[in-house]
């Protein structure tokens, strides 16, 4: 039960909570704790250890850009890593820098609250002790809060079940066994065509039929291997000059004024190619449903191409939404897998699950019986993260009522009424609609220095304006509403998925390239809507 005085106390040691260590303590030499709950560094890829789980940004864009040296010394295997490789990194990485020294593991916040007479942050632990600290920082991601809906009688199940986002470090043995997969989103698009090789029998619970692209994944060349370690500065600067964070830039045509058989060729080009880069064919794609028809027309059409069974295929693509309205998922024979003989299709939107009995789950038109569930209902994303960690501001505030009507959070990186703490990736910044390591940099990059700042001219404190968050969140609606995205009603960005959860669409759209320039701006502006005391 002791206290430990620290200068900054960083939450979490994935991507984030290691670089914002780093920083903090080498740059700016403060003494830095970092509290993380898993036994390892990772992140979401400590969590997420699903069947399938790789990233769906291409490896040589998805990796800190920070250090030449660091990028020069690691070497990728493949096109989209898979999750024990980027462990691999991330522990690379940690050992580089010597990072472990400072993180406790098999740790959790319980508990943080701003003591305003000694302005500190006091912060609790699930092992009793305090840590004291001027600054808080959050580091624990948009996506570390496993969402298992609450299905009536899934107490009584017999069998096993599980959360791909709590994932078993030792795996799970589907072989022989009748498997139930509920959810199609990257997750559940990833699982299914692995967990479908080795189950006797899997049924999908689908509720929203999905897009996706061919990832075309493969072992990376040595010819681009050496065209990656050749090119470091132009694919970090490319990756931090662009809308979205990736290594390829959005092409500047509409999809709408370019003639049709171009534009199918065009199309016909990037779903060989695979990936992301196929959702930046055009630029106004995600701005005009008419454009936006033309992709998602396309796609429907390759869709039914891959499945046998006509009846198979119109549940598949009964899409409801924009193609990219909701985050889009890449894949790897995720669609052929439903011609295969141990594979069924359960259209819940038309017949919805009624409830999960001892046996399996019993949908308004039938009952199956299963001996594994698979949750791969995604997360409570971008809030929870941080509600969880029961946060009280100045005078006693609690996060969860300041954030009653939905996340308020200038520039996603600090909160009214919460002096010196700062939120990696909060919601309100660009984070999920990026490429998550660029995000992760710029976030880092503007909080050490915002920090040395004030050590350097005597600031105590510096918390977010009430004005510059209204605005700021206004701007964030305004930047939404230009977009398609919204049309997507049951999507996680705007909290649709969990019951209750205020609709408010939570990242910022405006593209990460102004996002910079506006944080850039804000600093030679003497942090312009900032209180600094
Ligand atoms: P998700 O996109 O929220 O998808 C969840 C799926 O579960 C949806 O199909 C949803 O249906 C279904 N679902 C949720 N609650 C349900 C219920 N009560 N009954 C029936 N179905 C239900 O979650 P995710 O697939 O885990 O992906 C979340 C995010 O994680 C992604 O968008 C992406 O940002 C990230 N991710 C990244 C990678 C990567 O880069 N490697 C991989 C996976 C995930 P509805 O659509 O009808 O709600």
């Amino acid at each position: 039960m002791s206290v430990i005085q620290v200068d900054a106390l960083v939450i979490g040691a994935g991507f984030s909570g290691m670089y914002q260590l780093l920083c903090l303590r080498d740059k700016l030499n403060l003494n830095v704790a970092v509290v993380e709950r898993g036994a390892e560094v990772g992140g979401t890829w400590y969590w997420n250890r699903y069947p399938g789980a790789r990233c769906d940004s291409e490896s040589h864009a998805y990796q800190y850009y920070f250090s030449e040296d660091l990028a020069k010394e690691w070497q990728w295997t493949e096109r989209f890593p898979d999750h024990a490789e980027i462990r691999r990194y991330l522990n690379f990485v940690a050992d580089k820098f010597n990072l472990r020294p400072n993180i406790r593991f098999n740790t959790e916040i319980v508990s943080a609250k701003y003591d305003s007479t000694q302005d500190v942050w006091q912060a609790k632990t699930d092992q009793g002790d305090t840590y004291q600290a001027k600054y808080l920082i959050t580091a624990v991601g948009c996506l570390s809060t496993a969402n298992v809906p609450k299905i009536e009688g899934l107490d009584s199940f017999k069998g096993q079940w599980y959360h791909t986002g709590q994932w078993p470090h030792e795996g799970v043995d589907f072989r022989g066994k009748r498997v139930g997969v509920i959810g199609t989103g990257s997750t559940g698009i990833q699982a299914i065509p692995v967990i479908a090789e080795t189950a006797g029998h899997l049924t999908v619970f689908q509720r929203t039929a999905n897009y996706s692209i061919p990832a075309k994944n493969a072992p990376l060349t040595e010819e681009f291997k050496k065209y990656v370690k050749d090119h470091f500065e132009e694919i970090r600067d490319i990756t931090r000059g662009n809308t979205n964070g990736q290594a390829f830039y959005i092409k500047d045509r509409s999809a709408l004024e370019t003639p049709p058989d171009v534009r199918q060729r065009i199309y016909e080009e990037l779903w060989e190619k695979g990936g992301f880069q196929f959702r930046a064919s055009f630029n106004d794609l995600l701005s005009n449903k008419e454009a936006n028809d033309t992709a998602a027309q396309f796609i429907i059409h390759k869709i039914r191409q891959k499945i046998k069974d006509p009846a198979v295929a119109d549940i598949l693509t009964d899409i409801d939404h924009p193609f990219a309205a909701k985050r889009p998922p890449i894949d790897t024979n995720y669609f052929e897998t439903y011609n295969r003989d141990n594979v069924t299709l359960v259209d819940i939107r038309h017949a919805p699950i009624e409830r999960i009995t001892e046996r399996g789950i019993k949908t308004s038109d039938a009952e199956y019986d299963l001996d594994i569930i698979v949750f791969a209902t995604g997360f409570d994303a971008m809030t929870r993260p941080l509600l969880r960690l029961n946060i009280e501001g100045e005078n006693g505030l609690p996060l969860a009522e300041a954030w009653k009507a939905g996340p308020r959070n200038y520039l996603g990186l600090q909160v009214p009424g919460f002096p010196n703490m700062f939120t990696i990736t909060g919601p309100g910044s660009p984070s999920v609609l990026t490429n998550m390591p660029v995000a992760i940099e710029q976030h880092v990059e503007w909080i050490t220095q915002c920090i040395a700042d004030m050590q350097a001219k005597g600031f105590k404190k510096i918390e977010a304006s009430e004005e510059a968050t209204a605005n700021w969140l206004e701007h964030v609606n305004i930047a939404a509403n230009k977009t398609l995205l919204p049309l997507a009603k049951h999507s996680w960005y705007l909290g649709a998925n969990v019951p209750g959860k205020p609709r408010v669409f939570m990242p910022y759209t405006g593209g990460m390239a102004f996002y910079r320039k506006e944080c850039e701006a804000i600093v030679k502006d003497s942090y312009a809507g900032f209180l600094r005391s």
